[in-house]
């Protein structure tokens, strides 16, 4: 089929580095300022709906200030939500691969109109800066453009070989109902993506986004209802994951469970999504994207400026709270003390504050996860020579922000607490390895394999590291977060998950089943 739309590519960034770009956008902030603290209902068959409880959703950078609060569902709204979408299911799974696509290429064009809007949504609900939150919209409508023209040849056969007598044909059909269970951290971008990619090839769903940034989730609903999605298809249920998370995976009815997130709940949905419950007649499949200890080695050949500026930035950008953050930088030791001492000097001028001003390393999430990082800043004073940071930035707690120090922390085992678990935080261990093939032992001896970095000039060793180095996706002479839609396909092994490959050419396959009809003449 001819591609009637333009040739995928992904979308421009703007640049924060001009004062008049940065003027404007801060107009943007001012108006979403003014639209904080609103209530927002539950999105059920079109239809809003609340429940008279509510989740809470505050700024990190300003615990005190309620960014919206969001329905809670309960087990009458999951009710309702599998019926929606069932009933919704039939008749979108059954249109033209085409009319899907068009709707979300809508929705695409919607999404980029309102950019900076959501952006400063962004800088309010999950903390990042400017740059860091106009990338995660632009991903969003990376995702968009991209299954959508993956979807336009759903309706093809799937090319198989003739046979004398007979007519075969394979198609491709949707799977039915999905839930979708996206992380906070992307909050914009991995939601979209993690809906659109089996709501195009035909499926219905049911979101059920972090209860940390439920308010993006619920624009994303309006933005589906400006582009004209009939009712039903995508549902919404904010609320406590106690009460909706088991609820929906154990569901007879869900088909499949689309989930990225850390290892802990990615296993608890694997382990129950395997049961089969009574009145059910399918196996339930997941789709598990979880976290990483990412690596990035450094040998004596590396251009250490190059190295040390992708190591901060892929350290520390937004917080260190990507699943592509660069957790462990490992250096050879010819040029250990070179490479530390520039990744030193750039760390300190990382300036800590709010992302409303746009600052480099802003707060942390929310409370739980300040506790936690702390806990493993406590460790890591055990386990390594603490070189910056270590502990909460001035005036940060409750009524500061959930701020803390950028940290580096060198002469840490590879066997330490700190260089296996993921921290998820602006937290490095720094690792002294004997040489290249140490470097290499220490970067896979995790059970995580997501993403990974080499710089080094040796041809031979790019090409060690393109065939040993195991890792979803490998980053050669540059910064290992970042990935494109469509260009990096991105995903791990392992641990990481169940290689999706989110953004890849395979993506929307996998929500589809493929049947064979075989007819003798
Ligand atoms: P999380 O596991 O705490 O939560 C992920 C989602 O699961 C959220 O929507 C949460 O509300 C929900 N959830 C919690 N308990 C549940 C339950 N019992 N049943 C069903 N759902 C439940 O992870 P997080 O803190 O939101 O996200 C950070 C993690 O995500 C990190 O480990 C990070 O590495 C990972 N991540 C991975 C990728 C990837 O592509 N591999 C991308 C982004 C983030």
């Amino acid at each position: 089929m001819m591609d009637p739309f333009v040739p995928y590519d992904v979308t421009p960034y703007s640049d924060f580095s001009d004062p008049n770009v940065v003027a404007a956008f801060r107009g943007e902030l001012t108006a979403v300022r003014d639209r904080l603290g609103q209530d927002w209902p539950l999105i059920i068959d079109g239809e809003p709906v609340t429940t008279g409880s509510w989740i809470e959703s505050t700024d990190p950078c300003a615990p005190g200030r309620r960014v919206g609060r969001a329905a809670a569902a309960g087990p009458d709204q999951i009710e309702a939500a599998f019926r929606a979408a069932e009933r919704a299911q039939a008749s979108w799974g059954a249109l033209p691969a085409a009319h899907r696509a068009r709707a979300v290429v809508k929705l695409a064009a919607v999404m980029r109109r309102r950019t900076w809007e959501l952006s400063a949504w962004e800088v309010f609900e999950a903390a990042k800066n400017y740059r860091e939150a106009e990338a995660d919209v632009a991903e969003a409508i990376d995702f968009c453009e991209y299954y959508a023209r993956q979807a336009m040849e759903l309706d093809d056969i799937v090319p198989t070989y003739p046979y004398p007598g007979e007519e075969n044909t394979a198609t491709l059909q949707p799977i039915g109902v999905g839930v979708v269970i996206p992380p906070w951290n992307f909050l914009l971008a991995i939601l979209t993506g993690t809906v659109v990619g089996p709501v195009v090839a035909g499926n219905a769903v049911i979101i059920k986004p972090s209860p940390k940034t439920p308010i993006i989730a619920s624009l994303f609903m309006d933005m589906l209802h400006e582009a004209g999605f009939p009712p039903g298809v995508v549902n919404l249920l904010t609320g406590e994951d106690a009460v909706l998370g088991d609820a929906l995976v154990d569901d007879r009815r869900t088909r499949f469970v689309n989930f990225t997130g850390s290892v802990a709940t990615g296993l608890r949905i694997h382990e129950r999504a395997a049961k089969v419950q009574p009145g059910q007649h399918h196996l339930k499949k997941t789709f598990l994207e979880m976290g990483g200890k990412d690596g990035m080695i450094v040998d004596e050949t590396a251009d250490l400026d190059a190295a040390a500026d992708a190591a901060v930035a892929g350290a520390f950008g937004f917080q260190g709270q990507k699943c592509s953050a660069m957790s462990r930088l490992i250096v050879v030791d010819a040029v250990h003390d070179a490479l530390v001492q520039k990744v030193v000097e750039r760390t300190k001028l990382l300036e800590v504050g709010p992302a409303e001003e746009n600052a480099d390393v802003c707060a942390v999430i929310d409370r739980a996860q300040f506790e936690k990082i702390s806990s493993y800043l406590e460790t890591a004073a055990q386990e390594g020579e603490v070189l910056l940071g270590g502990g909460p930035a001035a005036g940060a707690g409750e009524q500061g922000g959930w701020y803390l120090q950028p940290t580096l922390v060198a002469d840490v085992a590879p066997d330490a607490t700190i260089a296996q678990e993921e921290i998820f935080g602006p937290v490095v261990a720094i690792l002294r390895a004997r040489d290249f093939d140490h470097a290499l032992e220490i970067a896979n001896g995790t059970p995580y394999a997501l993403t990974g970095g080499v710089f080094t000039r040796l041809r031979s060793r790019i090409e060690r590291a393109r065939r040993e180095f195991r890792t979803g996706n490998l980053y050669v002479n540059r910064k290992i977060t970042g990935s494109l839609v469509g260009i990096q396909p991105f995903g791990g092994f392992d641990m990481s998950g169940t290689n999706a490959k989110a953004g890849g050419p395979d993506y929307v396959r996998l929500f589809l089943e493929m049947k064979t009809v075989t007819e003798r003449f």
